[in-house]
């Protein structure tokens, strides 16, 4: 009987529930809006319909599901396996979301910060599978890393370890969410890059996405605030080098897919400036290959590493 797992990857607007094998393949996928304020304490109740369903699948097909993995934002706490405060996701704090799950069914039920879970897609399907000591970063609306070091991932004390997004890059900075200035998040992330368009032109974009294709349509202003937030995150890339000097750092998230060179050309040059040299020539950067399913991969790869410990 082959191994399967049951990933739920929760967000601020969606939440996606796969049945995936050890391979990757993706059997089942159900999606739904996530449920917020005084809805948020039924989500259980939705996912353990899902989870049911999902479970007779496997049945049909052979499969032994050996888990089921949940990643979420926040500073994960597994061995609480209660819901972490997350400033998207009011209603959730607090929820004993592993817990209801774990009675229901009687499966290994493990929890994991979200970027830490994309880490663990990395290790277990992707780019990171023959790495012990690698960083995985993700640029997308916000910045977030998981860390692995000989071959574990580095959980912290408070379970906030590889919090880049918060690390301050710049003095007089942008504002970050998070109150501070000068973050990395709010110097680079794809949010920043819409920012720093519209500071540059006086006109509002929605997203990264929208300055992606400007720049590609040859806007100067574009590649200029690819450029501008490529230079800041260049900053961040030295100090994880010159802290962890990994093997490999894989970076994830929708400003990588984006056709434009000039954010990570830019980050390279500024990387190399600034970080330390024996550090920086003994790691290598490449992009990760899992793309937009790094969210589901990551909650059912948390399952299968953990079976493997
Ligand atoms: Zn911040």
């Amino acid at each position: 009987m082959s191994k399967a797992a049951i990933g739920i990857d929760i967000g601020g607007t969606k939440i996606s529930v796969t049945l995936g094998t050890e391979k990757g393949k993706i059997l089942a996928e159900k999606r739904f809006s996530t449920p917020l304020y005084a809805q948020a304490k039924k989500a259980h109740e939705i996912l353990n319909d899902i989870i049911a369903d999902f479970l007779k699948i496997a049945k049909l097909k052979n499969l032994r599901v050996i888990g089921i993995g949940i990643g979420l934002p926040g500073a994960v706490n597994d061995r609480s396996g209660k819901v972490p405060y997350s400033p998207n996701m009011p209603g959730w704090e607090n929820l004993p979301l592993k817990n209801k799950i774990k009675k229901r069914f009687r499966l290994p039920v493990i929890s994991a910060n979200d970027a830490n879970a994309a880490a663990c897609a990395e290790k277990f399907f992707g780019t990171a599978k023959n790495n012990s000591d690698f960083v995985y970063i993700t640029v997308s609306t916000g910045i977030g890393s998981g860390v692995f070091v000989n071959g574990k991932l580095v959980e912290g004390a408070g379970f906030s370890a590889g919090e880049i997004g918060h690390i301050s890059v710049v003095d007089n900075g942008n504002r970050c969410g998070c109150g501070r200035i000068g973050c990395l998040e709010a110097q680079s992330s794809g949010t920043a890059i819409a920012k720093i368009y519209s500071k540059l032109t006086g006109r509002k974009v929605a997203g990264a996405k929208d300055v992606s294709d400007a720049s590609v349509r040859g806007d100067a202003k574009a590649k200029q605030a690819f450029e501008m937030a490529g230079n800041d995150f260049g900053a961040g890339l030295a100090i994880v080098m010159n802290v962890l000097n990994p093997e490999l750092i894989v970076l994830g998230g929708g400003v990588f897919n984006s056709p434009s060179e000039l954010f990570l050309k830019r980050a390279m040059k500024r990387c190399e400036e600034l970080a330390w040299s024996p550090a920086f020539k003994s790691c290598q950067v490449k992009k990760s290959i899992l793309k937009g399913h790094v969210g589901d991969l990551g909650a059912l790869s948390i399952v299968f590493l953990n079976s493997k410990l």
